[in-house]
């Protein structure tokens, strides 16, 4: 109990310092925190030295791999932002919940990108595509938002591109074996992860942050804090100090392939652009106008 303590006291200083004033928590992650806390104790470690320098995350304390065991713990390395960055890759790689969500052959995912972006894209889960080559954002969608990217003037290097999730959300599979679709992340699968999340904005340190779709926006802004995606999309927000501007997800253009829809997400961009510095040519400014 006293880790998983812990681990939600720890988390939420990091929220707090990073300026954080409300989080919500449903009833199902109470619960799912009750359950862990009614866990056995963790066996001393062997070697205490060795648990010391171990992957700093708490997750090395969970008794089983459950998603409510206990949740992250991220302690960065000192060093500079490569050293960072792949210190957290390990711990993600290394933590017991994420690994029990793979299946055979698949990858957990982290963030890809500068780490001196000024703009960090935040999605929702890896799909099928990123599972397989443990890169967000390289399936169908990824090349949408690739495209977009472009269409900023910039390229998928110069930004940084990063989910809420590490691992692809389980559904079950057909007959072949293969699971085709994919589904949101419930809010206790994001609970865990937001933790890598948060490290990655703390070691790129973006100007901006954009949330792409409803899921990135609810872990973000918090899981009650809208009912549908539009009372929040294209307006400003604040995370932590940090501007974030909520957009839908390239897989909502994927499914309405109009330039209504286009111009939607386009002119969330054009003010991303204008308050990153960009320069917007006239040209930019009346992508998909035409009806
Ligand atoms: N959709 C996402 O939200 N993230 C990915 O990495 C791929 C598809």
């Amino acid at each position: 109990m006293r880790l998983a303590l812990n681990a939600l006291t720890d988390e939420l200083r990091r929220l707090k310092a990073s300026g954080v004033e409300r989080v919500s928590v449903s009833s199902e992650a109470i619960e799912a925190l009750r359950a862990s806390f009614r866990q056995p104790p963790p066996a001393p470690p062997a070697n205490p030295e060795a648990a010391a320098i171990a992957p700093p995350s708490s997750v090395k304390e969970a008794r089983t791999a459950s998603v409510a065991a206990a949740l992250p713990v991220v302690v960065l390395p000192k060093g500079d932002k490569a050293v960072k960055w792949a210190a957290l890759l390990q711990t993600v790689l290394a933590d017991p919940v994420c690994v029990s969500k793979l299946r055979p052959g698949k990858k957990a995912v982290l963030g890809v990108g500068s780490l001196e972006a000024a703009i960090m894209f935040i999605g929702e889960a890896p799909g099928a595509e990123e599972e397989i080559q443990g890169e967000p954002f390289v399936g169908p969608a990824g090349q949408l938002l690739t495209r977009m990217i472009a269409g900023m003037g910039l390229s998928r290097a110069e930004v940084y591109i990063g989910n809420i999730m590490n691992w692809r959300p389980d559904l079950p599979p057909g007959p072949d074996g293969v699971q085709t679709g994919n589904r949101p992340p419930t809010e206790l699968e994001m609970a865990h992860c937001l933790p890598y999340l948060h490290a990655q904005i703390e070691i790129v340190n973006p100007r901006l942050l954009v949330a792409l779709g409803a899921s990135a926006a609810k872990a973000l802004l918090g899981a009650r804090s809208f009912s549908a995606l539009g009372e929040v999309r294209g307006r400003w927000h604040d995370f932590g100090g940090r501007p974030l501007m909520v957009t839908y997800h390239p897989s909502y253009i994927l499914r309405n392939p109009t330039n209504r829809s286009k111009r939607l997400i386009w002119e969330d961009l054009l003010k991303v652009m204008e308050r990153a510095g960009l320069p917007v040519s006239e040209k930019q400014r009346n992508f998909f106008l035409t009806t």
